[in-house]
This record gives structure tokens, C-alpha cells and sequence, in this order.
């Protein structure tokens, strides 16, 4: 275990590295330009405790919440044939106000996620349904992400940049890693995380080349300390994930790949909170 966390850091540099914090405040996603205009292994040393708990809270829990949200997944009358994406998904102890109230937030996340540049086929068919749908049902909702909309070029492919809420980006996919450490550690991870992904790329700051590669960097780095570590998730096409922590519950790593190409790490150490160790 240790010797992975040693890799880790060396790979990354510590103390230069801080993405993903307020310097990284219009992050942009590269949409792909044809689909744009075309529009478990339950852990059973869970306490009782922990089972009446709101995974996000920890408050009295009143019903249950998916992670990641079941928006995420395509409903099967989407799907063709047999194809079953909402198997055994995961579902942890909620109350009322985490498990409601950060619907608008889950819906926010579907349309950034559903974007990805890299995303397979699950993903564009769940774009071209589902979020096609939607956008014809609210146009407010495409109009919110498209005003800012930039032609960019990228591998030399014409598409668009939109802007992208990061810190509201961030925030929602912490709550997908509070809730899988819930899931499989059977306890809150209770320190601060930091969310980064190498899909959303920094474009507007003077800094933004050296964010961008610190990033990617980064995602190098904690792909190779996962290697070998379980991949979660019965629909893998839609979602799987990796979780890492030390014995401490000091350190977390964790990999999230939604649609098979939009990859989001969440990392927690006392090095890059700032701490001393
Ligand atoms: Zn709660």
C-alpha cells in the first residue's frame, strides 16, 4: 500500500499541484460537433449505525439514493434487444434534503458527463435519447449550456467549447465519492477531496497549458497506482469504478469512468490539503 502512495506522489509533484481549485474557473468540454448538431461486493461489516445513516450527512436516513444518480443510466426502453444498463446499481442510505435536493445538481452532471469527447457508444445513444429529449422539452436547458458556445478545433476536427460550472461539477461528483465510500468502506470519508478530470480542459487562464498537463499528469498517476485494484460497477459501459484508501483513512483515490471515456479522479491527502505530514 505504501509503496503505491510513494508512486503516486513521486509521479506528481507535490506542492505545485493545485487544479481544479479557483484558478480553474471556466474549465470547457469539447463536444463532439455531429451528436451537437444532430439535435458489488457490499461490504457486510456495515454497523446498523451506519445502515440508518444519510450518506452524505450522516443524519437519520429517510430513503435511499443512487450512486452515481440513476439519470446516468439509460432506461431500457431506450436500449435495444436485451441490453440491461441498470443492473444492481448502487444504492446508499439518504435523507430527505441529500437525497432531493441535489436532483437539479444530478441533472447538471448528466448533461456535462453525456458530452464527454470520449465517450462510446452507450453514451452518444444515451445523448441522442434521453438528453435530446429533455433539451426538446426545456430548450432553457440547452440555452444554458450552449450560450457561451466557442468553435474551437480539436485533432483537427471543427466542434465547440462550452463553459463549464466546475465548482458545481466538482461538488456533485464529491457526493458520488462520498457516497461509493459509504458503499464499499461502509463509512463517510469525512476530509476534503479534490475532483479532477482531464476531459474538462482549462482554455482562458495564463496558466491554463501547465493546468492541463498537471492534470493529465495526474490521471496518468493514479491509473497506475489503481492498476490492479477492483473495478466496481455491474454496467461498465455506463460506470465503473476503483477506490483505494490506506489504513489511516488519511489518503483516498479514486477513479471514475462514466460512458467509457470521461474519466474523474477524486483524491483526498494530507499533502494536498495542505497539512503536514
Ligand atoms: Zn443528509
Amino acid at each position: 500500500m505504501d509503496g503505491r502512495w510513494d508512486f503516486f506522489f513521486r509521479e506528481v509533484g507535490v506542492g505545485c499541484f493545485k487544479p481544479g481549485g479557483a484558478s480553474v474557473a471556466n474549465d470547457v468540454l469539447h463536444i463532439v460537433k455531429h451528436i451537437l448538431f444532430g439535435l458489488n461486493n457490499l461490504l457486510d461489516t456495515r454497523s446498523p449505525s451506519m445502515a440508518d445513516a444519510c450518506y452524505f450527512c450522516g443524519n437519520t436516513a429517510t430513503s435511499t439514493e443512487h450512486v452515481p444518480p440513476a439519470c446516468l443510466f439509460p432506461e431500457k426502453k431506450d436500449l435495444d434487444g436485451d441490453t440491461d444498463y441498470r443492473k444492481n446499481l448502487f444504492t446508499v442510505p439518504s435523507c430527505d434534503e441529500h437525497n432531493s435536493r441535489k436532483s437539479t445538481d444530478d441533472e447538471y452532471i448528466q448533461l456535462i458527463l453525456v458530452h464527454g469527447y470520449f465517450n462510446n457508444k452507450a453514451g452518444h445513444n444515451h445523448f441522442n435519447s434521453k438528453i435530446v429529449r429533455a433539451m426538446t422539452r426545456r430548450p432553457a436547458l440547452l440555452a444554458a449550456l450552449y450560450n457561451n458556445a466557442d468553435q474551437v478545433t480539436v485533432d483537427g476536427e471543427p466542434t465547440v467549447a462550452v463553459t463549464v460550472d466546475r465548482e458545481r461539477f466538482n461538488r456533485a461528483l464529491e457526493r458520488v465519492v462520498q457516497g461509493l465510500c459509504v458503499k464499499f468502506f461502509a463509512e463517510r470519508w469525512s476530509k476534503e477531496l479534490e475532483i479532477h478530470t482531464p476531459v474538462l480542459l482549462a482554455m482562458d487562464e495564463p496558466d491554463a497549458d501547465k493546468v492541463n498537463s498537471l492534470v493529465s499528469g495526474l490521471s496518468k498517476s493514479i491509473i497506475g497506482c489503481l492498476d490492479g485494484v477492483e473495478r466496481r460497477g455491474d454496467n461498465p459501459d455506463i460506470f465503473w469504478c476503483q477506490l483505494l484508501k490506506d489504513k489511516a483513512k488519511d489518503r483516498l483515490l479514486c477513479r471514475m469512468v462514466f460512458y467509457g471515456g470521461f474519466d474523474v479522479f477524486a483524491v483526498s491527502d494530507p499533502r494536498l490539503r495542505g497539512e503536514r505530514v
